[in-house]
């Protein structure tokens, strides 16, 4: 029997090194980000996605674990003194963050990972992970992001104000991400994030990490 080759695991299986992508979508609060990846979470199971921790209160049907951890500021504090977060940041007066462990076991296994974080956070991420795809959602309008706000009922006037004022700011980040969704027409802005995941799963190094047998056999190398 050969032994197995550098690329082949002990079970036979390819190691799925690389093979996962890393997304990053951020966005100004109410340009639809949380409806665009949960979107696309039912249309592509095996992405996860990394579940923050915020020192926010739970807005109502917010579950904890699923929408977010939800901590107190010394708690934050402290996991983040114990190296536990990948990147942090302060918005909208409240602290949010990733943890580190998850995603560096959802990297480790090779799986598509989404992370729903600020633009500031994406800064972060994409120092440390340069092939990470970051992705900004831009509003068709501010009175239509003030509009969305009002619509989803969850926030207080002043809250929403906030956040409208702060996605003024945030806009002039945008030029800091490879992709920009418009989202306008919902569906259409599903299919071009659809688009983006599409593609990054066929750059060369996803590719080869995925079909490493039909590389070799063509003798693709590189
Ligand atoms: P939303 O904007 O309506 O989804 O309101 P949230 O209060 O849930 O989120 C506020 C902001 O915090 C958004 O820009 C999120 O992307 C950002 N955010 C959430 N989790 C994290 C995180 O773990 N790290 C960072 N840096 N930002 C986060
Ligand atoms: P974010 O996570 O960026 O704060 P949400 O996904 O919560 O945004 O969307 C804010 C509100 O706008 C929600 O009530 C959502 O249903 C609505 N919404 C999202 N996309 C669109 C769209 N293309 N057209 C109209 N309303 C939208
Ligand atoms: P919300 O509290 O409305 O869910 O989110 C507020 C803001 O925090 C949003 O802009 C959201 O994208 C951002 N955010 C959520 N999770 C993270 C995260 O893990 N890291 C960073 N940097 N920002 C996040």
């Amino acid at each position: 029997m050969n032994p197995p080759s550098p690329r082949t695991s002990q079970s036979g299986k390819p190691h799925p090194v690389r093979a996962g992508s890393l997304f990053v979508v951020a966005a100004p609060s109410g340009a639809g980000k949380t409806s665009l990846v949960r979107a696309l979470l039912d249309r592509e199971p095996r992405m996860q996605l990394s579940v923050s921790f915020t020192t926010r209160a739970p807005r109502p049907g917010e579950i904890e674990g699923r929408d977010y951890f939800f901590v107190d500021r010394a708690g934050f504090e402290q996991r983040r003194e114990d190296g536990e977060f990948l990147e942090w940041a302060e918005v909208h007066g409240n602290l949010y963050a990733t943890s580190r462990r998850w995603i560096e076991e959802r990297m480790a296994a090779g799986v598509d990972i989404v992370l729903e974080i600020d633009w500031q956070g994406a800064v972060q991420v994409q120092r440390l992970y340069p092939d990470a795809v970051g992705i900004f959602v831009a509003p068709p309008s501010i009175q239509a992001l003030h509009e969305r706000l009002v619509g989803r009922g969850q926030d207080s006037v002043e809250v929403i104000a906030q956040r409208v004022s702060a996605a003024e700011a945030e806009l002039k980040q945008a030029h800091r991400f490879q992709y920009v969704i418009i989202n306008q027409d919902f569906t259409r802005a599903l299919g071009e994030l659809l688009t983006i995941v599409e593609a990054a799963r066929l750059r060369f190094a996803q590719q080869k990490a995925r079909h490493a047998e039909t590389f070799d056999a063509l003798g693709i190398r590189g």
